[in-house]
């Protein structure tokens, strides 16, 4: 299977995302491009190995759907060469400052007594989640 090569650095894609975005809703032109910048960094984010440093996070974990894992499991064998390629590229990432999992399906219980770990959930279509989790229990934060 081919990988795909960004068009642009990963490092290079975000720094200019995390950039401040200055524009109206009217500015559609500038918007349409926010969501090329936006989609081009998603995709370079799935296409990374697990460990890649974007910005100040580290890409932990990366997966497929169930109904991508149902194809791949239809298309073959799992770890054939059929079944890599129907599953093809991950279909979300979640990214940490710590390099440590992310436990999305509960909040943590006492956010007050530990350190918080920035984290973002990551699609195609762009930054899906974004937020805190403990560093202890690594279960959500709410914030405010
Ligand atoms: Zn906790």
């Amino acid at each position: 299977m081919p990988t795909r090569t960004p068009a642009r650095p990963l490092a290079a894609l975000r720094a200019e995302w995390d950039a401040p975005f200055l524009a109206g809703p009217a500015d559609h032109a500038a918007n349409d491009e926010r969501g090329r910048l936006t989609r081009e960094l998603a995709a370079a984010i799935l296409a990374a190995d697990l460990m890649t440093t974007v910005g100040d996070l580290f890409i932990t974990t990366a997966g497929w759907s169930r109904e991508r894992g149902d194809q791949a499991n239809s298309a073959g064998k799992p770890g054939s060469e059929q079944w890599l390629a129907a599953l093809g590229t991950p279909e979300h990432a979640t990214l940490t400052a710590d390099g440590r999992h992310v436990n999305r399906a509960a909040w943590c219980k006492r956010p007050q007594n530990t350190a918080w770990v920035r984290y973002e959930y990551w699609t195609a279509e762009g930054c899906q989640r974004h937020g805190f989790v403990c560093a202890g229990c690594r279960r959500l934060i709410q914030v405010g």
